[in-house]
């Protein structure tokens, strides 16, 4: 049996969490349009007849200079060396600029096998493509894609399940992610908030999920705190007679139920308060 590990890694928005939702056939990283929006550093496992892969999204590769952004570039480093294969994923419809360049570079310096995912492949302008297949001599075997609609996944599965080496699965089959069930349905709810406030770049959200208990039907009852450090943004979140936070767990819910296959309850409150992080901490 073929088992190993498989880092998805390009910059923001190319459609890495994306991928790695429609490889393994469930949701288990958000997606947004916005940049950085994974907090996690995300896995996600698919099991087939011929083994396991482990798939590992990553976050923050980003050329900022701040103490967090080195940080966590420097857990990318690391991840990039230890893994079986680079999926190094681009976005056609955009030109290889300077923060391409950036994960270029990373992918050169690292010895790990890879291979080229130029995703999007629905996109009508799909300008950049040429530029972006000219990296195929260099970064190894190139698959075009459609993350979004599912277009070539087979083949680039199979591409991988070629690259793995063979060993023992690293997840009990039946595990889809290295999140706990707490982080997963923290990481949804942050979805839906990011959507809502669409034009803000949320980085004093935080998502607390307090109480999950199943019921004796098998139901599952979910309770979570939304703590922002903006007033406006809690009144923006609540929405003109609670409209707003009535939507975030609709759809939340609507996720829940179809990754989890249970019927759930999701109650959801939220809480203004400025010193978040040092309560967190604490
Ligand atoms: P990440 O930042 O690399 O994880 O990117 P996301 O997976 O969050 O995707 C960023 C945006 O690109 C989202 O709006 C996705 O819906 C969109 N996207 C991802 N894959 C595709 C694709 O194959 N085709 C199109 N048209 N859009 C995609
Ligand atoms: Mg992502």
């Amino acid at each position: 049996m073929k088992s190993g590990l498989v880092a998805l890694i390009g910059r923001s928005n190319v459609g890495k969490s994306t991928l790695l939702n429609n490889l393994i056939g469930s949701k288990v990283a958000i997606t947004s349009p916005k940049a950085q929006t994974t907090r996690h550093s995300i896995q996600g496992v698919l099991n087939d007849a011929r083994g396991q892969m482990v798939f590992v999204d990553t976050p923050g590769i980003l050329q900022k200079r701040d103490r967090l952004t080195k940080r966590l570039l420097h857990i990318a480093k690391s991840t990039l060396d230890n893994v079986d294969v680079i999926v190094y994923v681009v976005d056609p419809t955009r030109s290889i600029g300077s923060e391409e360049k950036f994960v270029l570079n990373l992918a050169r310096s690292s010895p790990t096998k890879k291979i080229l995912c130029i995703n999007k492949i629905d996109d009508p302008r799909p300008d950049f493509i040429e530029s972006y297949r000219a990296l195929a001599e260099e970064i190894g075997t190139v698959v075009e894609v459609s993350a979004l609609r599912g277009t070539n996944l087979k083949l680039l599965i199979n591409i991988l399940f070629e690259l793995l080496p063979e060993g023992e699965p690293l997840y009990p089959e039946g595990q889809l992610t290295n999140l706990t069930n707490e982080e997963l349905i923290a990481e949804l709810i942050r979805e839906k908030l990011f959507l809502r406030l669409h034009d803000e770049v949320p980085y004093g959200l935080h998502v607390v999920v307090d109480d999950v208990k199943e019921r004796e039907n098998g139901d599952l009852y979910i309770h979570a705190l939304i703590l922002t450090n903006d007033e406006r943004h809690k009144r923006y979140i609540i929405g003109s007679g609670g409209r707003g936070i009535k939507e975030i767990g609709q759809s939340a819910r609507k996720d829940l139920e179809s990754i989890m296959q249970k019927h759930v309850y999701l109650e959801l409150e939220v809480e203004f308060d400025e010193h978040w992080v040092e309560r967190l901490a604490a």
